[in-house]
């Protein structure tokens, strides 16, 4: 397939990479200089879109996505998947798609999770908004950079799917946070409160695959100082983003916020900026009730 690949950053760049390896013809653009290997530059997204089966964008949020959609859409050739990996709000998710399906071409939201090392190992998860015939096309692109894609529905579900997640996500790492602080002060272990959580019915992916106490658990930021993994920047975008869907769709989601906001406490007041999410730990452990 030829492939347009737009937005080679931390994430983009090796998923490019997986595809033009597996044999693709890739040709990639960003608006930094950047060099994949097997990947041809193009002088602009224009450019990298125009000849393609199938575009794909990594960007950094909806309003860059809407802006790349603008100019791309219009020289795509018709029946051709646009899709699009990035983290977005739904309702930019929703308004591209609308647009390309007006242009004759097949749209796809597919957010991912797994990471800068999912990325690298090709073992993403794919969570997909769009139809049945844009997913069937994009299959085996999602086998190269992925170990599992999942069908979500209409355009837009896919970010709805991703936002839901991370919101899951970020509320449990800051209760399993907040539980090491307390087993602390209460004098016990940390390895037996490891011991005990993760096999009862406190566990979740925080606790099991993602401990945040150092030398606790399988290897994890927290035993590299907390350098991310997945930044705690990332991790305050997507609640953002869950709670702009929950008052677009009035949804309650009290924890939702509640973790959105410790979070941009921890990001924009305190020392969150460029550690790994998990780094709420620290945080609490410096803190008491007052
Ligand atoms: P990044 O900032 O490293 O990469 C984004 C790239 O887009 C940059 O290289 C930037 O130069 C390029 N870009 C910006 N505007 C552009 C434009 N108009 N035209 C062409 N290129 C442009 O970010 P990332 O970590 O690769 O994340 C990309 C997306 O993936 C984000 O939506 C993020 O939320 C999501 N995501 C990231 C992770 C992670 O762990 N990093 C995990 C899951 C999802």
């Amino acid at each position: 397939m030829k492939i347009g690949f737009i937005g080679l950053g931390n994430m983009g760049a090796p998923m490019a990479e997986n595809l033009a390896k597996a044999g693709h013809h890739v040709t990639g653009f960003d608006m930094a200089t950047v060099t994949v290997n097997g990947v041809s530059n193009a002088r602009s997204a224009v450019d990298a879109a125009s000849d393609a089966d199938v575009v794909v964008t990594m960007l950094p949020n909806g309003d860059i996505l809407k802006s790349v959609a603008a100019q791309v859409i219009p020289v795509m050739r018709k029946g051709a998947v646009l899709l699009d990996c990035s983290t977005v709000d739904v309702d930019s998710a929703r308004r591209v798609a609308t647009d390309a399906e007006a242009a004759g071409l097949l749209p796809l939201d597919a957010p991912v999770s797994g990471g800068i090392g999912g990325a690298a190992a090709g073992t993403l998860t794919f969570m997909v908004g769009g139809s049945e015939e844009a997913y069937r096309k994009a299959l085996p692109l999602f086998e190269i950079m992925g170990q599992k894609s999942v069908h979500c529905g209409a355009s837009g579900n896919g970010q709805a799917a991703k936002i839901c997640n991370n919101m899951i996500l970020g509320v449990t790492m800051i209760a399993t946070c907040e539980a090491f602080a307390l087993a602390d002060k209460l004098g016990l272990d940390r390895q037996a409160m490891f011991d005990v959580v993760s096999t009862s019915s406190g566990y979740s992916w925080s606790m099991n695959a993602y401990c945040p106490a150092p030398g606790i658990g399988p290897q994890s930021p927290a035993d590299n100082g907390y350098k991310p993994g997945f930044a705690a920047d990332l991790m305050l975008k997507d609640l953002r983003l869950s709670q702009q869907a929950a008052e677009a769709s009035d949804a309650d989601t009290p924890l939702g916020q509640a973790a959105t906001e410790l979070y941009r406490q921890f990001v924009e007041d305190e020392d969150g900026t460029g550690r790994d999410f998990s780094a709420m730990l620290p945080r609490f452990e410096k803190r008491g009730r007052s």
